[in-house]
């Protein structure tokens, strides 16, 4: 039987646990086999200072889930050619996994702008959805086929990595916010703070 897989992309500028917790509540309370947390690498072409190196946000990923059995972090996009499309990173996978299936998950405020992704008829034919609730969000629009959504209910855990960045940045205390080793390396290595060269702060 094909091992199901749900892949929560994302940028994991810093990973928290609001992700981790979306994470494991699929791995525990949906009938995927695994979770792969792919990290976006960063965009050339737009340039984002607070953004860091794609190697440090997959550090990071990997410390948060390594708890975690059927968590993994994944770095499949930083090889394939940019800008990273959905639809092309999912055709690559399943070249490469044949024995998977591959699922998307996603909050019900990015189902909002589905219709707009590259090939999306070609993304829900071949890979079911599985949304879980957003403050953000309401509605859903009529071009995406009902049959291949499927609603979790997950926990709504509103922490967002910008606010956590804006903290790290004015020197208050956000471990409660995030992965202990996860943490720890950020302070260790100075991420997210005004006097780390190349960052600057963020509107
Ligand atoms: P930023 O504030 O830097 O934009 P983010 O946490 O909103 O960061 P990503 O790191 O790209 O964004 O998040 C990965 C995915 O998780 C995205 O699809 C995003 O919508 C979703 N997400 C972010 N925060 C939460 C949360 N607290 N609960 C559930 N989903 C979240």
């Amino acid at each position: 039987m094909h091992k199901k897989t749900g892949l929560f992309f994302g940028t994991f500028n810093p990973v928290h646990v609001g992700h981790i917790i979306i994470a494991n509540h699929f791995a525990e309370h949906s009938d995927l086999d695994e979770i792969w947390l792919v990290v976006t690498p960063h965009n050339p072409f737009k340039k984002k200072n607070t953004l860091l190196p794609d190697h440090h946000r997959l550090e990071m990923v990997y410390r948060a889930t390594q708890d975690f059995e059927k968590i993994r972090p994944s770095d499949i996009e930083f090889k394939l050619p940019q800008p990273n499309y959905t639809v092309n990173t999912l055709a690559h996978l399943q070249e490469k996994y044949p024995g998977r299936e591959f699922c998307l998950i996603m909050g019900e405020d990015n189902l909002k702008g589905l219709h707009k992704w590259k090939n999306y008829e070609v993304i829900l034919k071949h890979h079911p959805i599985y949304v879980y609730p957003r403050i953000t969000a309401s509605g859903q629009p009529t071009e995406v086929p009902r049959d291949r959504i499927f609603k979790i209910d997950a926990p709504v855990i509103e922490i967002s990595a910008t606010a956590i960045r804006n903290d790290i940045r004015d020197g208050k205390n956000v471990t409660p916010l995030l992965h202990p080793e996860v943490w720890k390396y950020i302070d260790e290595m100075n991420f997210y703070r005004s006097t780390t060269p190349g960052q600057a702060r963020e509107a």
